[in-house]
């Protein structure tokens, strides 16, 4: 009860617009599809106004590409909008921000797999928005904001700002892993009593299943959500997570300039939040409009992710008509260099799926390249056995041209962050 009100009175501070615009989208999370797309013309077009008024970037794109924000009358128009990288947002990011005197600016950072760090200010509804689309994510799991939770981020904590984390934690109900010791964990697994959700990246959430489950350890909790975020949740991971805790990862899919693009549902399909994003797949990527981001507009940005998006008929059975993102495949962009030819990253992504689903072979792992042609490849599951059968589906994708050495029994957590299934040292 303490906490709730804590939370509250925190939240009208912070986040003035948030409560309001939470009952919105508990209205609009049932309303047709007819009715969201209506919604989103008229969003998108503000958007598009207010970044001609106020950005003097846009201005100029709109201009060159004689494309009219007064006239914008269907989504489809939006194409004749260049795309933009993050590397032009960085590039252009003064002449990008808008020039309009907003109440209230948050100060916002994205630092990326790619290792381009953008900072950039939000307007207040911007932030407050994006949270109450997460929050009615939550509701679907009848989980509060305010609720007791872990928090599995990482743990490399400066000793001077523990103290203060902790005391932030505290405010937020939130207790997190400091170390990773099978006495933390232990810790961390006592103290999950009580909690309604787990969060974080879901390569640790997999480690601290794969740790309760090898120490047999006795966990009482009653979990209601297992929210796995910033990382693909790959499904090798749900057998050890469902068994720890009864639960499977659902996945939270944004970044820190698009907000929250999709919620993944009970029924298990990633619902994009129509009310705050425009999603777009261009040669299977990812495009973004982000609806809120008038102090800094994101419209049509290449986030970097390779997406499949479902069926534009397909109907979920939870009844919501928010469309599908079925499958976050991965990063796109970094290149594994052969002998004589180039191969996406992508390809290991397919080499696994196909293991998995052809030889009912399930591995983790891990692809690192030093120099052309030449690549080690770390396997978490100590099962050479299957070599065999990586060899073969290596072959389908890089012939003769890259040759592998295949490591088993490799321990793939790098406890400092993300979890990358790619690492090059080659420019
Ligand atoms: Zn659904």
């Amino acid at each position: 009860m303490i906490l709730k009100s804590i939370y509250k009175i925190g939240t009208k501070q912070r986040n003035p617009s948030l409560d309001s615009y939470y009952r919105f989208l508990e209205k609009t999370d049932f309303w047709s599809k007819e009715k969201l797309l209506d919604y989103q013309l008229k969003k998108c077009k503000s958007l598009l106004e207010f970044a001609d008024k106020h950005s003097e970037f846009y201005r100029k794109v709109f201009k060159e590409n004689k494309f009219e924000p007064s006239s914008f009358n269907s989504l489809d128009v939006l194409k004749k909008i260049p795309s933009i990288s993050k590397r032009d947002l960085i590039e252009n990011k003064s002449s990008i921000q808008s020039n309009f005197v907003f109440k209230k600016l948050i100060h916002s950072e994205s630092s990326g797999t790619s290792g381009q760090a953008l900072s950039f200010l939000k307007n207040e509804e911007w932030d407050s928005h994006n949270r109450a689309a997460m929050f009615r994510g939550y509701s679907w799991y009848e989980v509060k904001p305010w609720d007791k939770n872990g928090y599995l981020w990482g743990y490399n904590i400066n000793p001077k700002k523990a103290l203060k984390i902790k005391l932030l934690d505290k405010l937020q109900n939130r207790f997190r892993l400091f170390s990773y010791s099978d006495n933390d964990i232990k810790e961390f697994a006592v103290n999950l009593k009580g909690a309604k959700y787990l969060h974080g990246y879901s390569s640790m959430i997999y480690e601290i299943a794969k740790t309760i489950n090898s120490l047999n350890l006795k966990v009482s909790h009653n979990l209601k959500m297992i929210k796995g975020t910033s990382e693909k949740v790959y499904d090798s991971y749900q057998p050890e997570v469902q068994k720890a805790f009864g639960l499977k990862i659902i996945n939270e899919y944004g970044a820190a300039e698009s907000g929250l693009i999709a919620f993944e549902c009970p029924q298990g399909n990633m619902h994009i939040a129509m009310e705050n994003v425009i999603v777009e797949e261009e040669n299977g990527e990812i495009l973004v409009t982000n609806l809120l981001s008038k102090s800094f507009p994101i419209i049509r940005y290449k986030l970097g992710d390779s997406i499949e998006l479902e069926d534009s008929n397909f109907k979920c059975i939870c009844g919501r008509s928010h469309p599908v993102i079925k499958n976050v495949l991965g990063r796109v962009g970094k290149m594994v260099i052969g002998k004589n030819s180039k191969y996406p990253s992508l390809s290991f992504y397919y080499v696994f799926k196909n293991l998995a689903m052809e030889h009912n072979v399930v591995l983790n792992y891990q692809a690192v390249q030093h120099k052309p042609g030449t690549i080690v490849l770390n396997i978490e599951q100590n099962k050479p056995a299957t070599k065999s059968f990586v060899e073969q589906e290596l072959k389908k994708y890089f012939k003769d041209d890259v040759e592998f050495e295949i490591n088993f029994g490799v321990s793939l957590h790098s406890k400092e962050g993300k979890l990358k299934d790619f690492i090059t040292t080659i420019d």
